[in-house]
């Protein structure tokens, strides 16, 4: 059987036992082949772009004796699906906005009809994905964060409900983290940060969130140094947006590894 990663094991169980699940950017189908190893679900389809990976998860699914369970397809995105084909769509290991195209391509293709669930997990831009899910309706039950050979990655799991809209808007009300924030600051900031995360701050969270602030002091430091004219704006917005992370990471509580 196959041994995932951290992050890939965090993935697959998050997907719903029995569920049919589309692995879309697939690459090695380690997590399709996976699930139906441990006979989580009754079958998958991996979707690759590429040729090279394609070839990659055929073999991956032919070593392990799966070829009747498992369907690789070559394509862009969410197109290799029929809709109603799959119940579970996990997109893993990408850009943020590059899983946002995938998946507004497919919602507009009928791709994501009969889909119940979604598993995300972009290597950064989390919170155009976030944005994205409360665009279109999905309720965001839960996320985690993991830290794995010294990077950090977020995990999302979205659902059908059809009282999205509303769990949503009590997810993103962020006063729990009673701070004297204007809502839309609070807002942008659990989007930026993950509501769940926040809400059960951990310590990668921290780690992360760390990093990010010592990126953007340094985006700060060239600006600051720029003479151009809307440098001076970037700046005022860079620092503020850093003051609202500040506050946020300063009033969570803590734990300890
Ligand atoms: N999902 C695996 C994981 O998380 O370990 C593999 C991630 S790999 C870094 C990203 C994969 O997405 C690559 O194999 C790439 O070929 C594939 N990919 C990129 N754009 C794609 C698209 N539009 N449709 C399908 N696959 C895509």
């Amino acid at each position: 059987m196959l041994k995932l990663s951290r992050r890939l094991q965090l993935i697959a169980d998050y997907v719903t036992a029995g569920s049919r699940v589309a692995d879309i950017g697939s690459d090695h189908a380690m997590l399709p082949v996976y699930l139906l190893q441990i006979d989580k679900c009754p079958s998958a389809i991996a979707g690759e772009l590429n040729r090279g990976p394609f070839e990659a998860a055929r073999k991956q699914g032919a070593d392990a004796g799966l070829t009747a369970r498992l369907t690789v397809r070559q394509g862009d995105g969410l197109n290799v699906l029929q809709p109603g084909e799959a119940d579970t769509v996990t997109i893993a290991g990408m850009g943020g906005s590059l899983m946002c195209d995938i998946l507004e391509a497919g919602h507009a293709a009928g791709k994501l009809d009969g889909v119940m669930e979604l598993v995300l997990q972009p290597n950064v831009g989390e919170e155009v994905v976030r944005g994205w899910l409360l665009k279109h309706n999905w309720y965001l039950k839960s996320e985690s964060i993991v830290e794995e050979d010294g990077k950090i990655y977020e995990v999302m799991h979205a659902v059908r409900a059809s009282d999205a809209k509303s769990r949503n808007l009590e997810l993103y009300d962020g006063h729990f983290l009673r701070l004297e924030l204007q809502d839309e600051n609070l807002f942008k900031v659990l989007k930026q940060m993950g509501p769940h995360l926040l809400r059960d701050p951990q310590p990668a969270l921290f780690k992360k969130w760390r990093h990010e602030m010592n990126k953007l002091d340094r985006i700060c430091e060239q600006l600051a140094a720029s003479e151009l004219a809307e440098s001076a704006l970037k700046l005022e917005q860079f620092q503020a947006e850093m003051n609202v992370i500040e506050e946020v990471l300063q009033c969570l509580p803590t734990v300890t590894p």
